[in-house]
């Protein structure tokens, strides 16, 4: 049996195909590039039962990973964190279910562990020796960190003001790190120019396509973990939307096995920060792609993101599941992030946050009804963000009682 069912990378704008024993980009249009698998051959030497006993991490999935052989997998571990219920949220959101992916378990601590575990071996298997990538913090860390994991050279730009502790990952994994005076578009014009001078793989979000089939994985963990059943609503904090786009396409593939039951796919909602929301001014105006969103700022760092590559997938992905996409202020999230911590003792990130924030106005508006069970992804952990908590103790002197 075939380790990975991985057949060709396929463009989903102009249909162009490639293979993916070579080094790949974006297609020739400029369009991102997807990857595609033999499912009809994999429905018949696959069954989901099959998975039961295999290691609880995202290699579980390997047929359906682009990764064709296992020496090739570089991995810390990741995958398969836990589902929670959320039974105080629940009552105070008044919905019947809520559920809590908590991405922040996973090495480096944030989901972007899944797109760089499978960027990186598939990188490694197509024998790319070094790296190079623009990032809001948490993918530089994750790449970083797995690059040298993989014995791969990396280099980093990242806004001088991303979470400081994504710029000590990056450091310490002996990454070559530069700051950028400006935003995650400025990093990228610099990552695009040096690497093409000095003949780098440039694994920009989206520019590169594996990325996307690590987080798709978060989608087959929801479904197993669920029993192959679906929920009615996924929420999923969007910046360069690469998570929605793999989960949507967990879904597709999975109903394609005939593993998920199948016309009955789970809504998408991509939940933005209102000073950088172009997915849902784009979502508002009935278009297929969103335009830049001048002077993007949000404290929900990893969703600053002021236009995504990928962002006609997005939409997609939210008109095919008959989704929604909404903007929190940062106010509400971080009022949202405390909340969480106090009701459920999760403490969780900014961005996660969003997505609680988005089940309580949804509610409100009527958008979601009382008997919806849906899902929030929370994509890192929070004690990555300490600032965004303001705490005030008194101090005591030494033989204090209290
Ligand atoms: C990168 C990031 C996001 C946004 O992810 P996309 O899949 O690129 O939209 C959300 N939350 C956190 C914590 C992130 O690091
Ligand atoms: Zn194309």
């Amino acid at each position: 049996m075939k380790y990975s069912y991985i057949d060709h990378l396929y463009c989903p704008k102009c249909e162009n195909t490639y293979s993916h024993e070579e080094k790949n980009n974006l297609c020739e249009c400029g369009s991102p590039l997807l990857v595609n698998y033999d499912l009809d051959d994999l429905k018949n030497n696959l069954k989901k039962e099959d998975l039961i006993g295999r290691a609880p991490t995202l290699w579980r999935y390997h047929e359906l990973l682009p990764v064709t052989k296992e020496e090739n997998v570089v991995s810390l571990g990741e995958g398969m964190t836990p589902l929670l219920h959320m039974p105080v949220l629940e009552k105070e959101y008044d919905v019947t279910t809520v559920w809590m992916k908590d991405e922040g378990l996973l090495p480096t601590g944030s989901f972007k562990a899944r797109g760089s575990a499978v960027g990186v071996s598939k990188a490694k298997e197509v024998g790319i020796k070094e790296i190079a990538m623009p990032t809001n913090g948490n993918a530089g860390a994750a790449w970083a960190l797995y690059a040298t994991r993989a014995g791969m050279k990396s280099h980093i730009i990242m806004p001088i003001d991303a979470p400081l502790i994504t710029r000590k990952e990056v450091y310490i994994s002996g990454a070559d790190l530069h700051l950028v005076d400006g935003v995650i578009s400025d990093a990228g014009k610099i990552v695009g120019q040096s690497a093409h001078k000095h003949g780098w793989f440039e694994a920009s979000t989206l520019k590169e396509p594996y990325r996307i089939e690590g987080k798709k994985t978060m989608g087959l963990e929801i479904c197993e973990q669920l029993n192959w059943e679906v929920p009615d609503v996924i929420l999923y904090p969007t910046g360069g939307g690469v998570g929605i786009i793999g989960i949507f396409k967990a879904l597709k593939e999975l109903m394609a096995l005939g593993w998920i039951e199948k016309g009955k796919l789970p809504k998408l909602v991509a939940v933005q920060a209102e000073e950088c929301a172009p997915i849902v001014k784009a979502f508002q105006e009935k278009k297929a792609a969103s335009d830049f969103w001048p002077d993007s700022k949000t404290k929900a760092f990893g969703i600053n993101v002021p236009k995504a590559l990928g962002d006609f997938l997005v939409l997609e992905a939210i008109y095919e599941t008959e989704g929604y996409a909404i903007a929190i202020s940062d106010e509400d999230l971080l009022k949202e992030q405390q909340l969480v911590a106090q009701k459920e003792g999760a403490f969780i990130c900014p961005e996660g946050a969003a997505t609680f924030a988005a089940v309580r106005k949804l509610k409100e508006q009527g958008w979601l009804k009382s008997e919806d069970r849906v899902l929030c992804l929370n994509t890192g952990m929070g004690i990555k963000y300490p600032e965004t908590v303001q705490e005030e103790a008194p101090i005591l002197p030494k033989d204090a009682t209290i």
